[in-house]
């Protein structure tokens, strides 16, 4: 049977399969953590999954993604596209902010305005706000009373048949390659009102207050229905609503960094494999590269080829079944940290008698990697995983508002 408790993401997940009930919704939980410190590593490890998935989904150019984040104000929308989305690469990601629509945007349906905003196959589109705004503030102010439309749309449920419009929209996305994941950052109203007097309090906020964002909450109550209706209407097993506790930054923080990664592992892309006859041309032209350098040194990790050789007690298809199955361990570290290590212990004619041999020699790889890696090797400026989890550390304990 499918576990559902707060630990796992199924917990927050709607799909269409249960009802989402606000009023009964704790805004307040951090899920199994007591404090944000033990999140940390999580948080740390999905982030670095996340880059790497990233780099293999633009590679691959096949499948689109959009995550639309929707709340409502100072709920920490921005803070956690900033902190979650840190290590995408800027090449695969463009954020879209949508606010009131212009009056060229009016002047069209209320789906014409995003089109353009749909990402091409291999890329990442953030949705701050989206469509779900015409049935979260038009419908809790109506605006759609004021269009002007045609004699046969007067009697219709403008809002029922938007749902139905957007599950139709999130549909034709999800069949022609586009996958919509959609995140409802749900902050309480108590919360809400210590963030917006904190904005007022401290001078390097006041930016964010806004007169506007004071007015809305005067409706809290109708938007809170419209939330949940919202939740109810248009989450489907292709297109699901994330629901995430917000009024603790690090745990909103925490939940959507394993959302995406959830999602981009779901989508499972590969580096797109190479034609027989490229790698034969490549290896050719390697050959003129070498012999143009003539006896001047090729830097150390370029010498040789890599090729797996079989460990002799355990073979290559099985090690790398194995390691995938029990250690639950992504495939590219076999392919990287998990080849060295093996060809590591190949080399100093170690016999491979057991899985903890190959888990002991990835991990002894990792920290080499890790501690190894000095500036003057490191030609590119990456940051080595050391620096990346240091760095992604203090996303996590920032608490800015
Ligand atoms: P921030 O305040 O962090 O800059 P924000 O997303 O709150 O981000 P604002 O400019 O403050 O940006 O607000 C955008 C406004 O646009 C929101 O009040 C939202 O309800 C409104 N908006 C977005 N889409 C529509 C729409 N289709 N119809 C009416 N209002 C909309
Ligand atoms: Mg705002």
């Amino acid at each position: 049977m499918e576990e559902n408790t707060i630990m796992d993401m199924n917990y927050y997940c709607y799909n269409g399969k249960k009802a989402f009930s606000i009023k009964k919704f704790d805004c307040d939980s951090t899920g199994e953590f007591t404090n944000r410190e033990e999140a940390v590593d999580e948080f740390v490890e999905n982030l670095l999954v996340i880059n790497k998935t990233q780099q293999k989904l633009y590679s691959e150019r096949k499948e689109g993604v959009i995550f639309v984040f929707q709340a409502m104000d100072a709920a920490g929308k921005d803070g956690v596209i900033r902190t979650v989305f840190s290590t995408l690469s800027p090449h695969g990601v463009k954020e879209f902010c949508f606010k009131v629509p212009s009056s060229e945007e009016k002047s069209h349906d209320f789906l014409w305005r995003f089109w353009s905003a749909l990402p091409s196959k291999g890329f990442i589109s953030i949705f701050n706000r989206s469509y779900y705004e015409d049935v979260l503030v038009g419908k809790v102010h109506e605006f759609y009373k004021n269009d002007i439309i045609p004699d046969r749309m007067k009697n219709v449920d403008i809002i029922a048949q938007r749902y139905e419009q957007i599950n139709d929209f999130e549909k034709y996305l999800y069949a022609t390659g586009t996958r919509v994941v959609k995140i409802f950052l749900n902050v309480s109203k108590d919360e809400q009102a210590r963030r917006f007097i904190s904005r007022i309090d401290t001078q390097k906020k006041n930016w964010k207050v806004s007169p506007g964002d004071l007015k809305e909450r005067e409706y809290w109550d109708d938007y809170m229905v419209a939330f949940e209706d919202m939740v109810n209407k248009t989450s489907t097993r292709n297109s699901p609503w994330y629901v995430v506790p917000a009024n603790h930054k690090w745990f909103a923080r925490l939940l959507v960094s394993r959302i995406v990664r959830k999602t981009l592992e779901d989508i499972n892309p590969h580096y797109p494999p190479i034609e027989e006859e490229t790698l034969k041309s490549l290896k050719d032209y390697r050959e003129t590269l070498v012999a143009s350098l003539g006896d001047k040194q090729l830097k150390t990790q370029e010498k040789q080829p890599k090729e797996f050789t079989n460990p002799g007690l355990i073979s290559a298809d099985i090690l790398q079944q194995e390691l995938i199955n029990k250690q639950k361990i992504a495939n590219d570290k076999i392919k990287n940290t998990g080849f060295k290590a093996v060809q590591k212990l190949l080399a100093q004619n170690y016999m491979i008698h057991s899985m903890s041999d190959i888990m002991n020699a990835i991990a002894a790889e990792e920290e080499a990697l890790e501690e190894d890696t000095t500036p003057e090797e490191n030609e590119e400026l990456v940051l080595t995983p050391k620096e990346v989890r240091e760095h992604v550390k203090e996303l996590v304990k920032e608490d800015e508002d």
